[in-house]
C-alpha cells in the first residue's frame, strides 16, 4: 500500500479544537480501542514479545479489560527472555491486592511491577541459567499507560500535539551517570575495553539493570524505572522496540517515519527505516499500539504545519509567536498527565510503608514474592540484622529471608563479598 492509498483511507479530520474542548469540557471518558502492530528482524533470535490484549482485573467481567505489550531483549542466550515473558506478567498481578477498585488497581500497579520484576528474577536465578533480558512491560488501562523497564528497550508516545516523549529511561552504563555511580558503590568495576561501550565486571554487561545476568554481579538489578501517565481522549501512539531501533533512530524520527499510518503498517515501517540507515546489526523488534477514541476508526492523524497555518488564517493571527504560543498551550491543556515516576535502585524507596499482616493467622506476606512467613523468619526492610528495639522492625514493607538476602545482595551488602568502592 502506498502513502497515497493510506492518506485516501484515512478518517474525515476531527478539528483539534474540537477533541480539546471534549476535554475540557470533561465528557465522560469512553473506553477507548487498542490497534497494533508487531514487525521484527532476527540476527541472534534473542528478542521475544508479548502481546495479551484482553486480560481482566475482575475474573469474568469484560469491562474491568485491560492490556500488556511487552519487550525482551536477551542476551547470552535466550532462556531468561523467555522466563520473563511467561511469567513476569502473573508475578505482577500476585503482587496487587485482591478486590481493587480500578482506581486502587492503577496506583497499586507501580509498586507491583517492581515486586513482579523481582520475584521473576529471583526465580530465574534459582533455575541456575546465565542469560539475561532487558524488559519493557507496558500495561495499558484505558487512557492510562504504566510502563515498567530494566535495561535499554524503550518505549516512545507520540501524541495528538505532535509531542513526543520518552517513557523510559536507557539502562545503559555507557549513557547513564547515576548507573555507573550506584554499580560502583555496590561492588561492580566499570570499565572499557579498546573499543566498544562502557561494560562493568564480572561480567562485561553493558547494561545497569536486566533480568537474569545470575553469573554478572547482583549490582545489574532487576528493579525497573516505572512511569505511569493519562493521556487526553484525543489518542495516542506507542511505540515499543528493542535497541536495534534506537541505535538507528531518535525517538522523533521513529514516531515521524510512521504517522498517518495504521499500527500493522507503521510497526513493518519503523523496522525497515531503521535497517535502511544503520543495516542489520543487531535483533531489531518493534511493537506499535495506538489508543484510539472509540468514535474513531482510526487514530486521527497528528496536526501538520499546514494546518497550524489555516488555523492560525482563520483566527486571524499569522506570528510565529502565536503559533508556538498555540503549541504549548496544547501540551498544556493536559495531552499527556504524569501520574507517577520513580526509577531508584534501592528496592525500600519502591515498595513503599506498609507492612500488610494477616491478624489471625499473626503472619506476615513477603512484599516481593507474597508468601506469607512468621515475623521471626523475615525481617522489614529499615530494620538491622537483629531484632531490636532499637531497629525498628516494624517500619516499611516485610520481606521474607530470601528475598532480603536479595536485597542486601543487590546493594552489595552480601557477607562474604568485599565491596570496592572507588
Ligand atoms: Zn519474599
Amino acid at each position: 500500500m502506498s502513502r497515497a492509498e493510506v492518506s485516501r483511507m484515512r478518517p474525515p479530520l476531527v478539528p483539534l479544537g474540537t477533541l480539546i474542548g471534549r476535554e475540557l469540557r470533561n465528557e465522560k471518558l469512553e473506553k477507548p480501542f487498542l490497534k497494533y502492530g508487531q514487525a521484527a528482524l532476527a540476527k541472534k533470535g534473542e528478542d521475544y514479545f508479548l502481546i495479551k490484549p484482553d486480560c481482566l482485573r475482575v475474573p469474568g467481567n469484560p469491562s474491568t479489560s485491560f492490556s500488556v505489550f511487552a519487550i525482551f531483549d536477551g542476551h547470552n542466550g535466550i532462556s531468561a527472555a523467555i522466563f520473563a515473558k511467561e511469567n513476569l506478567l502473573d508475578n505482577v498481578l500476585s503482587a496487587i491486592p485482591q478486590e481493587s477498585s480500578r482506581e486502587e488497581w492503577l496506583q497499586a500497579l507501580p509498586r507491583a511491577l517492581v515486586a513482579g520484576f523481582v520475584k521473576t528474577d529471583i526465580e530465574f536465578q534459582q533455575k541456575g541459567e546465565t542469560s539475561g533480558t532487558t524488559v519493557t512491560f507496558v500495561v495499558i488501562d484505558d487512557w492510562t499507560i504504566t510502563v515498567a523497564s530494566v535495561g535499554d528497550s524503550r518505549c516512545i508516545l507520540d501524541t495528538q500535539g505532535g509531542v513526543v516523549s520518552l517513557l523510559t529511561v536507557d539502562h545503559r552504563l555507557e549513557e547513564n551517570v547515576e548507573e555507573r555511580e550506584r554499580v560502583t558503590a555496590s561492588g561492580g568495576e566499570v570499565g572499557r575495553l579498546n573499543v566498544g561501550p562502557l561494560r562493568c565486571w564480572p561480567g562485561g554487561l553493558c547494561l545497569s539493570r536486566s533480568i537474569g545476568d545470575t553469573d554478572v554481579g547482583e549490582f545489574i538489578v532487576p528493579i525497573p524505572h516505572v512511569k505511569q501517565v493519562k493521556i487526553s481522549n484525543a489518542g495516542g501512539r506507542l511505540i515499543i522496540a528493542s535497541d536495534g531501533i534506537w541505535d538507528a533512530l531518535s525517538s522523533d524520527m521513529a514516531a515521524k517515519s510512521c504517522r498517518g499510518l495504521p499500527a500493522e503498517l507503521a510497526a513493518k515501517l519503523v523496522v525497515k527505516e531503521a535497517l535502511r540507515s544503520r543495516g542489520l546489526k543487531d535483533d531489531t523488534t518493534c511493537l506499535v499500539v495506538d489508543i484510539i477514541p472509540c468514535d474513531q476508526p482510526v487514530l486521527p492523524p497528528t496536526p501538520r504545519k499546514k494546518q497550524n497555518m489555516l488555523r492560525s488564517l482563520l483566527f486571524g493571527k499569522k506570528s510565529q509567536n502565536f503559533m508556538n504560543k498555540s503549541t504549548n498551550k496544547l501540551s498544556a491543556v493536559g495531552v499527556v498527565e504524569e501520574l507517577f515516576e520513580e526509577g531508584s535502585a534501592m528496592l525500600a524507596e519502591r515498595l513503599g510503608k506498609d507492612f500488610p499482616s494477616n491478624a489471625t493467622s499473626g503472619l506476615f506476606r513477603c512484599a516481593v514474592c507474597q508468601v506469607d512467613q512468621a515475623p521471626a523468619d523475615g525481617l522489614s526492610v529499615n530494620s538491622g540484622p537483629f531484632f531490636s528495639p532499637a531497629s525498628k522492625p516494624w517500619e516499611g514493607p516485610f520481606l521474607c529471608a530470601n528475598c532480603r538476602k536479595k536485597k542486601d545482595a543487590m546493594e552489595g551488602k552480601r557477607a562474604g563479598i568485599p565491596t570496592v568502592i572507588s
